[in-house]
């Protein structure tokens, strides 16, 4: 299969970083193919602007979905972006490698996303969830935290944590099609040890190693939804 990692750390000695090099091993071991962004070390630029494209379609308002679309059409994306959506067209399953920064993404992987999940080319006219542009395919978010577990429970003082992660797992990676697996969680990388650290590196290899028997997320499908896109029958 092909995976393509897309690896929001600034420090290459981070766990965040072992974790990724440790899924290319593992994964290249048994034959996989791997592609990573290591968006700090390209220097990745998570503004969203008129550098975006090199086309132009509203020279005087700048409204960044109006320009997906025409970028759309007449191939006018950076070559930056371009570049990612290669590999996004290319892979079967799609990773984030992150630490939970403020609850969420660290700001350059949102920025990728901002940036490369492009209206008309990724989504809109209908492609979305069941019927998105990567239906079919996988993806799965790999973090760490640092916070332990029981802070992150139902009843844990941050809230669970498969809520603070719908945001992302739904309302990005769902929502362009993909069926989402449960997330990889590293609890309080920075406070375990360094054999429980490399306990996890293995449980990571296994999870990743196994994507293919593994359930998605049970989400509901478009059909579950009426005309005001609200569920039937609630
Ligand atoms: C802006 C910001 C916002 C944050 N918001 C949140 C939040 O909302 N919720 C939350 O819970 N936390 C939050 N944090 C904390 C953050 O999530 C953790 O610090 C982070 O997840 C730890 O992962 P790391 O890769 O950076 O750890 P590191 O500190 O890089 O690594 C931890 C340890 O692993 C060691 N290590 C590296 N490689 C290996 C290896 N191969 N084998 C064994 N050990 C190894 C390192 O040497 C280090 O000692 C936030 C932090 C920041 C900076």
């Amino acid at each position: 299969m092909k995976f393509f990692i897309v690896h929001a750390h600034p420090e290459p000695q981070s766990f965040n970083s072992a974790l990724t090099n440790h899924a290319k091993q593992s994964l290249e071991t048994a034959g996989h193919e791997v592609q990573i962004s290591d968006l700090y070390a390209m220097q990745f630029n998570p503004v969203s602007d008129r550098s975006n494209f090199t086309s132009q379609k509203d020279p005087t308002y700048f409204k960044q979905q109006v320009e997906e679309m025409h970028a759309t059409e007449v191939d006018g994306f950076s070559a930056d972006i371009k570049a990612e959506m290669d590999k996004l067209e290319w892979c079967d399953v799609l990773i984030f490698q992150f630490p939970l920064w403020w609850f969420g993404l660290p700001g350059i992987l949102k920025g990728w996303v901002d940036k490369v999940f492009a209206s008309g080319k990724i989504y809109g006219g209908g492609k979305w969830y069941d019927n998105g542009v990567f239906a079919g395919r996988k993806a799965m978010l790999s973090l760490t935290t640092g916070g332990p577990i029981t802070m992150y429970s139902e009843i844990g003082i941050n809230g669970d944590i498969h809520s603070i992660l719908y945001p992302i797992n739904h309302g990005i990676l769902r929502f362009v099609g993909f069926n989402v697996l449960p997330p990889f969680i590293v609890w309080s990388a920075t406070r375990i040890n360094d054999e429980r650290r490399k306990s996890y590196l293995a449980e990571y290899a296994e999870r990743l190693l196994t994507v293919k028997e593994t359930p998605a997320i049970a989400y509901p499908s478009l059909k579950d939804f009426n005309e005001n896109f609200q569920l039937k029958d609630s």
